[in-house]
């Protein structure tokens, strides 16, 4: 096709609307579209050099079995026999599905239906397990749902945003640019929480460069506070919340000399945002991967939650906590129940649930227990349980943590079967069927955003090859299982179709409810506007902000305050591995790099994976003395070689490695070599922020 099309950008969770243009040449631009509620005309770089990235060299064009090429009548029958063969020897937990932030919510809901639906395990989870798991686990245990309850707009009425382990400035900025324009004189107060000095960090008003794995402490340091200063909302306390009262007493020793020390924070620094917090009502909080990448990630967040809900700053304009979720679509795999701990359309495993569901579906073994979390389910396939695995749209041979170790559970498994827009990555390098994905461009379907929001991503791009859609892929397989009738959907708007309806199916008063689409028809599909959830009959325009009126989703309507007792990462420093390692993103690059690695002028900004240390920390391990700046760095799962960047803005004793880098671009900079594999005994969401390792001069 030539001419313009409106879709959704494939990488990061502000999910900006983007107008594409596919010239008479064979070129595509991307440009930002003025009118899409995420970005109203914003876009960064990433975005826009999409169409420098859809080069369709080193792309998967066929289905590949055991190495040879075959159609998709032989690779789909291989699939279904051996995992029906699979599931006949060893029952049907022995199988799992580990895909990806990066589907659209058709495809998860598919995925989701047949693993939990007709194979009858729930182990299906998704790298979004990685991401904002323990931002799931604590919203459903504070208000009785995994929900995010403001809207982007609320960041622009603010007085006071408070970014806590988030480099909103690099990882979502479009959204920052919302709320910080350095041109203006009246931007609202910044406080970034995060122990390195980043670019969102220099933007701040204030900066807490706190002790690693302290932010529970720092938090409850602030509910004890504002009880002192008299800025409790005791109404609201007591008409929509239960566990004040314990609540109040785990922070009670937490003064702001103890807050100080536990955070190694100055007293003063501490006294000021506590201050500015208390004084200022319209305050969000945002958070991200830097507190729920930790082993106490939950704990982290319900201290941020605590201290909004004691305030009764919640669900209206301009106050709120705010999870930022990393992938475009992590919030739509959420609501098809693309964790191994939920159901479809935010339903738990509760019999209740689990019968509505069941009868939904027509499902003949619904799935009635969770599924293994992602670090979990690869122990399993290590130890031989799981013994048929099927990854899509995902690349966890880099991604996920202890990755030597991932590396051997992908040798071993006896079956291994990869759905992949590339030839070739770290993790097809193991796979016995390979089935070609398309990918961004070529697919059709929808995407949730950080704020709830609905958008199309739009086909634009004649697929290569035999490629096709992760839908079509997983129901042919289903239908080859002998499941014809629940998978036989003609293209995504069947489903979304399905998925709506399934959200308004029996419910009582479940957040997640889009029943008022279950009636689109194909063309009113294909035009849908950006809409945030709920899409019902009370709000058939969606809904901004929920929480507004104080009731909650737990039965009673009411809130919980959680006590927390703070944690330390699992793994501490010690003599032999004195310092902590922090791993993450880089501005301009996505993941393991397989579509922003196309683009050459990405890599202008951080051309190679530099390990950042302080220039003190450098000098007193005689780091500085190579002229290359090559050092080993080793912890006790593995090992790699780094050049050190020395740079103030990173604390003694911790450093920091970005963890794109892999296979092509260097095989031996990948970072999750070295990363432990504690993760949160709640959500499952592994430390990747905190390793022990040493550094020495190579
Ligand atoms: Fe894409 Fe995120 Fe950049 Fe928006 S901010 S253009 S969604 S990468």
């Amino acid at each position: 096709m030539t001419g313009h099309r409106r879709t959704t950008c494939a990488y990061c969770g502000v999910g900006c609307g983007l107008i594409v243009e596919q010239r008479e040449n064979g070129r595509v631009q991307v440009a930002a579209d003025p009118d899409h509620p995420a970005n109203f005309g914003r876009i960064c770089l990433k975005g826009a050099s999409l169409g420098e990235s859809l080069s369709t060299a080193r792309r998967a064009t066929v289905p590949r079995v055991f190495g040879e090429s075959v159609s998709w009548d032989h690779a789909a029958a291989t699939v279904a026999d051996r995992f029906r063969a699979t599931i006949k020897n060893h029952g049907p937990e022995s199988v799992a599905f580990y895909v990806s932030g990066q589907l659209l919510t058709e495809d998860y809901y598919v995925a989701n239906k047949l693993m939990k639906g007709f194979i009858g395990a729930a182990n299906i989870d998704t790298n979004s397990r990685l991401c904002m798991s323990s931002s799931v686990s604590a919203m459903s245990r504070a208000f009785g749902s995994d929900t995010v309850p403001g809207c982007y707009e609320d960041l622009e009425a603010a007085d006071l945003i408070v970014l806590v382990g988030s480099n909103a400035a690099w990882c979502h900025p479009v959204l920052f640019q919302r709320f910080y324009d350095p041109h203006r004189a009246n931007n609202p107060n910044m406080v970034v929480i995060d122990p390195r000095r980043t670019e969102t960090a220099t933007k701040a008003d204030l900066h807490l460069s706190l002790r690693p794995g302290s932010d529970a402490a720092l938090f409850n340091g602030l509910l004890h506070h504002l009880r002192k200063s008299d800025k409790l909302d005791f109404q609201f306390l007591e008409e929509h919340t239960r566990g004040f009262s314990a609540t109040l007493t785990a922070a009670q020793p937490f003064s702001i000399p103890h807050t100080a020390s536990e955070c190694g924070v100055p007293e003063k620094d501490i006294a000021r945002f506590f201050n500015l917090f208390a004084r200022t009502p319209k305050v969000v909080t945002l958070f991200s991967q830097g507190v729920n990448q930790s082993s106490s990630g939950t704990d982290k967040v319900n201290a941020v939650l605590n201290c909004h809900l004691a305030t009764g700053r919640i669900g209206k304009p301009g106050m709120g906590p705010f999870s930022l979720t990393g992938q475009g679509n992590a919030m739509g795999g959420r609501e098809v129940g693309g964790l191994s701990t939920v159901l479809a359309a935010h339903m738990s495993f509760t019999p209740e649930d689990c019968d509505r569901v069941e009868r939904f579906w027509h499902a003949p073994s619904l799935a009635r227990k969770p599924g293994l979390k992602a670090v979990e389910l690869f122990e399993a396939i290590h130890r031989g349980e799981v013994r048929a695995l099927w990854v899509m749209c995902t690349n966890p041979a880099v991604s996920l943590p202890n990755s030597e170790r991932v590396h051997e559970a992908l040798q071993r498994i006896p079956f291994l079967v990869v759905s992949e827009c590339e030839a070739e990555t770290e993790t097809t390098r193991f796979a016995d069927v390979h089935l070609p994905a398309q990918t961004w461009g070529e697919k059709n379907g929808t995407v949730t955003n950080s704020e709830r929001r609905i958008s199309r991503r739009r086909a634009f791009l004649e697929p290569p090859g035999e490629a096709r859609p992760d839908w079509w892929i997983i129901s042919r397989v289903a239908c080859e299982m002998g499941f014809m009738q629940a998978f036989s959907y003609t293209g995504p708007a069947d489903i979304f179709r399905e998925h709506a309806a399934l959200s308004g199916f029996e419910n009582t008063t479940r957040d997640f409810d889009i029943s008022a689409l279950a009636e689109l028809s194909n063309r009113e599909y294909e035009d849908l506007a950006p809409i945030q959830w709920p899409v019902n009959a009370r709000y058939p325009r969606g809904r901004a902000r929920l929480f507004e009126t104080g009731r909650f989703f737990h039965n009673d309507t009411r809130a919980r305050m959680i006590p927390i007792q703070p944690r330390p990462p699992k793994n501490p420093v010690c003599d032999t591995f004195p310092f902590a390692l922090n791993t993450g993103r880089v501005r301009d690059q996505w993941h393991s790099m397989s579509r922003t690695g196309k683009v050459p002028r990405l890599f202008g900004h951080t051309p190679e994976p530099m390990l950042a240390i302080h220039p003190e920390d450098a000098a007193a391990n005689g780091l500085d003395q190579n002229p290359s700046g090559l050092v080993m760095v080793r912890s006790k799962w593995g090992g790699l070689v780094a050049r050190i960047a020395p740079t103030r803005d990173q604390p003694r004793g911790t450093l920091f490695l970005p963890f794109h880098w892999n296979g092509r671009f260097a095989q031996a900079a990948r970072a999750n070599r070295l990363v432990n594999p504690a993760t949160d005994p709640l959500s499952g969401q592994p430390e990747l922020k905190h390793t022990p390792v040493a550094v020495t001069v190579l």
